[in-house]
């Protein structure tokens, strides 16, 4: 066997180099955030046509003297930590004073800086982590470093990289997760031949509008005039506060590059918070999606590490399940409370970033189911309206979808609201081909799949239902007779309770049969009936998701009972199948993740007919 050596000084500096920068964008993240850490206003990123060339920040910050430019680029140089305790609440984002050495060890690297003390500058060039010169600048207040032949002199890492375009792509996204988290900054960013933006500071940075009007710049792009670039929010839960932008769900990714976290203004990532906000979309966003959004986080710094990882890449929290909860919470909390532009019973703008000071974090205990939705209008009436409206077509509709009516009590005053929402200046709303319906909206045209609209209005209603008190059931004039295997008749048992809550009156009769006496008071019967019966077979499926019985039955019974693709709806039934859609709490989805509605622009319409 070989026999042991201390590696040489020059190769562990290499080694230790390569764990901090091991790419062009680690050495932009780094130069990024001393410039932060110097208190910039500006900082300018340039970068060559191929990052490993050239990449060169400049910032106003503080800048340094003569003798600390030149400590700067030792290794555990730095201005930044002076106790161990200190690392427990970390300011800055820098602490370990290694990232110039680092830079300077595998780069030809030229740094010029100059402090308010100062009236000349200094400069200072180093290659391969050799000092070749210091000497004088003359320049303004702020430091400039230029790193230039990125691993000249360790050609396995350049080797390594990936092609120009994957370099310069991992690069512009660290730059543009910190322009987009840090709206206070003005930035420049520069790419030979690509990118070339100058961003003033944001109007208000302690909005968190201004961080939409970042976030626009870049997800606002693809999308229509008055429709939203994403959902801006603010609130504290925990201790926590939480600001940023979350994007719509029809905007979600096949992958995670457009999720932004930033905690205590560093952007970091993190399997958790990860986690939080894509549970924090519920079931809006379909399950091979990732919703895209941007969080930033205020948190007591000595809650979070973020020693774990040579570039600080990764935080851990010291109680990552509360974190996990309350941003969750948050995300969730924004979402119930997004309303599509353009589209909604009120006319719909979109709700901006209030506080959500009522959230309690033991509400969104893991696995605990959320609060039952609370409807901005009562979806019940709306929805016996949707089967049974009232005058004219009432009857000969129910006749059409098989319904012995739903003379539910209470139904004239009940109706009496809705006919006067009807009763607004009627705008039309087409049906086409019995599955879609078409509604004019400020800004262009709004497309809902009825039967997954109905999906969404009855799952709620649902699950209001079954993690609430119960709901009413309509009484069946004849009883239905039901013959159930040995099976559905266990399943039933087992879940009496949750039928009976959903309005569903049943009772034995002979050995294998039931009687339906009564049904949920907002469908017709047949589709209650069908529902039922499905119910009965699917309830006790083991489910992967591990989600509760209710949240089963939920969307089973949405599924089954709501109306078909297929099926004719009248004028009435169309325009509450609207309102209804869009007074529930997340009308954006089915409850499997589907679109229920899709926007079309005017600004597109007039792109396609050219007149544009
Ligand atoms: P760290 O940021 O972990 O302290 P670095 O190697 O990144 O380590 O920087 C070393 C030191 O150099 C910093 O602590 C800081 O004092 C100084 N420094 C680096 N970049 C800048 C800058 N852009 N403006 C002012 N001072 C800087
Ligand atoms: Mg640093």
């Amino acid at each position: 066997m070989a026999r042991i050596r201390i590696l040489a000084p020059d190769v562990v500096g290499k080694i230790r180099a390569g764990e901090v920068i091991d790419r062009p964008a680690a050495v932009a993240k780094e130069l990024i955030e001393n410039g932060i850490d110097a208190g910039s206003r500006l900082i300018a990123i340039h970068v060559g046509s191929s990052p490993e060339r050239l990449i060169r920040v400049l910032d106003d910050g503080g800048g340094m003297t003569r003798d600390d430019a030149v400590l700067s680029i030792k290794r555990h140089a730095t201005s930044k930590l002076e106790h161990d305790r200190d690392l427990e609440s970390m300011k800055t984002l820098g602490f370990r004073g290694e990232a110039l050495a680092s830079i300077a060890e595998v780069s030809r690297m030229t740094l010029s800086t100059r402090s308010a003390d100062d009236l000349t500058g200094t400069q200072v060039e180093v290659l391969g982590g050799t000092l070749i010169q210091v000497s004088g600048v003359g320049r303004a207040v702020g430091t400039t470093v230029s790193v230039e032949d990125l691993f000249f002199n360790t050609p396995a890492r350049l080797r390594f990289l990936k092609s120009r375009d994957s370099e310069t792509r991992a690069l512009s996204r660290v730059v543009w997760s910190y322009i987009l988290t840090m709206p206070a900054i003005h930035w420049r960013f520069q790419v030979e031949g690509k990118e070339d933006v100058d961003l003033p500071p944001t109007s208000d940075p302690a909005l968190a509008g201004d961080f939409l009007e970042r976030w626009s710049l870049v997800y606002g792009r693809g999308v229509s005039k008055g429709a939203d670039a994403g959902v801006p929010f603010e609130g504290e839960i925990g201790g926590m506060l939480f600001r940023g932008v979350l994007g719509t769900p029809e905007q979600a990714r096949a992958n995670r590059d457009h999720q932004y976290f930033a905690v205590n203004g560093r952007v970091v990532s993190s399997p958790t918070l990860g986690a939080a906000l894509r549970q924090g979309y519920m079931n809006l966003v379909p399950s091979d999606r990732y919703p895209i959004g941007l969080l930033t986080i205020e948190i007591d710094p000595s809650l979070v590490d973020v020693n774990v990882h040579p570039t600080k890449r990764e935080v851990r929290f010291r109680d990552e399940s509360r974190v996990f909860q309350a941003t969750r919470a948050a995300v969730e909390e924004a979402m119930r409370r997004y309303v599509p532009a353009g589209v909604g019973a009120a006319g719909g703008a979109s709700s901006l970033g209030r506080p959500f000071a009522g959230v309690e974090l033991d509400a969104a205990a893991p696995g605990a189911p959320p609060p039952p939705p609370q409807p901005l209008l009562d979806g019940l009436d709306l929805a016996r309206a949707l089967y049974a409206p009232p005058e004219s077509l009432g009857a000969d509709f129910a006749r059409e979808g098989g319904s012995a009516g739903t003379d539910a009590p209470g139904e004239t005053g009940e109706t009496g609201d809705l006919r006067e929402n009807l009763a607004e200046p009627e705008i039309s709303i087409w049906q086409l081909h019995d599955r879609y319906l078409l509604a004019p909206i400020r800004g262009g045209l709004v497309i809902i799949d009825q039967h997954a609209a109905h999906e969404r209005i009855l799952y709620e209603e649902a699950r209001g239902r079954l993690f609430g008190p119960g709901g009413p059931s309509q009484h069946l004039l004849f009883p239905r007779v039901l013959d159930l295997t040995r099976d559905e008749l266990d399943t039933l048992l087992l879940n009496e309770a949750h039928m009976r809550r959903l309005g569903y009156e049943v009772s034995l009769f002979g050995e294998r049969q039931i009687a339906v006496r009564g049904v949920p008071a907002s469908i017709p019967e047949e589709a209650a009936m069908e529902a039922l019966k499905r119910l009965l077979v699917a309830a006790d499926d083991a489910d992967a998701s591990g989600d509760p019985p209710e949240e089963r039955i939920a969307r089973t019974f949405a599924c089954h009972a709501a109306v078909r693709s297929g099926q004719p709806l009248k004028p009435q039934e169309r325009r509450a199948l609207v309102d209804q859609l869009f007074a529930t709490e997340l009308p954006h989805g089915d409850p499997h993740g589907r679109a229920t509605y899709v926007r079309l622009s005017m600004e597109e319409l007039d792109r396609r007919f050219g007149r544009r």
